[in-house]
């Protein structure tokens, strides 16, 4: 490693999450609204994507600035053709301690196994409904979950470790948090719940729209009893819990109700190769004319150790304030 970056408010950089493609074969209404990514919307042409070896390259320049975990996302990851050999190569990068995946689930039956054979640890499958009206409710009209689950079946039996993330809508799916959470209790698996969030500028987001956290935990305690449980390290984004009667956790992401931007040690790197230092972000600096003028690995570390040095992002904490740009970055393109 070259040496450790710390940002303006003293945030190492620590965790890269790469979004592999911009499109997905589901339509969720809170990420990429059906009336907006329609038939002609424009989608990022093949050759501004960055390929397989331009990603490999950026993440060895990563590792050498303290990033240990990488996780690949998109839009909808298992898109992309080439995504088990690109596992294989990041999973031999030295510096790289975990690398996961996050998934909409529906193509994990085709690749759990080849995924895990290639060298990936863990993979977070998102599922905001068991129930298929509310799911196509929210997957705009796509998918069932019904595929998902034959993912996640196929991803344990492959031995990946798994966990479930459910964004919660008010209105919406709200009546599915109890039958998930005694769904994913019984199988062993870790249900995390997600607020719903004003990224990008497609969504409609409402703040009354949003499900709070401590309104989830009620619901749970209707039927079971738990209790918290300390954080394994400094910037995990879930608070998590522990059943107290079985060994089981489930996990809550308050980035609307108690953000944790003075621990966030993430960095984001679009399809097209733009590094974004907040998922709320507008701008993004581009790495891909860099990583393509052939200069010297080192000089490509040195620009992003200065873009981190530079980092003072805190969007989700300055939220209420209301002065931030309204220009988000959609999160299909950033990556989750
Ligand atoms: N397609 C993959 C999937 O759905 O898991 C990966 C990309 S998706 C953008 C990553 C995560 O972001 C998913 O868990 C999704 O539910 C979450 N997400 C997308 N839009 C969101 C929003 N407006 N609020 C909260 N979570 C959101
Ligand atoms: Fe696709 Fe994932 Fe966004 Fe849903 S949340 S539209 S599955 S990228
Ligand atoms: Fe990190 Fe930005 Fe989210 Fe805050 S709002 S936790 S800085 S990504």
């Amino acid at each position: 490693m070259t040496k450790p970056v710390i940002d303006k408010l003293g945030r190492p950089i620590r965790d890269l999450r790469i979004s592999l493609t911009d499109q997905c074969n589901f339509r969720c209404s809170y990420c990429m609204p059906k009336e907006v990514f329609g038939p002609e919307y424009a989608f990022l042409p093949k050759r501004e994507l960055l390929d397989n070896k331009e990603v490999l390259l950026l993440v060895h320049c990563f590792t050498r600035l303290g990033v240990e975990k990488v996780r690949l996302t998109g839009g909808e990851p298992l898109l992309r053709r080439d995504l088990v050999d690109l596992v294989h190569a990041i999973s031999t990068v030295k510096g790289v301690r975990d690398l996961s995946l996050t998934t909409n689930g529906s193509l994990l039956p085709r690749y759990a196994q080849d995924l895990k054979d290639a060298g990936l640890n863990r993979i977070n499958v998102s599922l905001d409904s068991l129930d298929k009206d509310i799911f196509q409710k929210m997957a705009g009209g796509r998918g069932d979950p019904k595929s998902v689950i034959a993912g996640i079946d196929a991803s344990l039996e492959a031995g990946l470790s798994i966990k479930t993330n459910m964004v919660v809508r008010k209105g919406v799916n709200v009546s599915e948090i109890l039958p998930m959470v005694s769904y994913f209790r019984d199988r062993r698996i870790t249900l995390r719940f997600i607020e719903y969030m004003d990224v990008g500028n497609t969504n409609q987001w409402k703040l009354n729209e949003v499900y709070p956290s401590n309104k989830i935990l009620d619901i749970i305690r209707e039927r079971y009893q738990f209790a918290p449980v300390d954080p394994n390290y400094r910037g995990e984004v879930a608070t998590r819990y522990r059943y107290t009667d079985i060994p089981v956790e489930f996990g809550l992401i308050n980035s609307i109700t108690k953000p944790f931007c003075s621990d966030c040690n993430r960095a984001r790197l679009s399809a097209d190769g733009k590094l974004y230092s907040c998922l709320f972000a507008s701008n993004g600096h581009d790495l891909k004319n860099l990583v393509r003028s052939r200069i010297d690995k080192a000089e490509i570390v040195n620009a992003i150790s200065k873009i981190w040095i530079n980092r003072h992002d805190r969007y989700s904490e300055e939220r209420a304030t209301g002065t931030q740009d309204s220009n988000k970055i959609e999160m299909s393109y950033i990556g989750g």
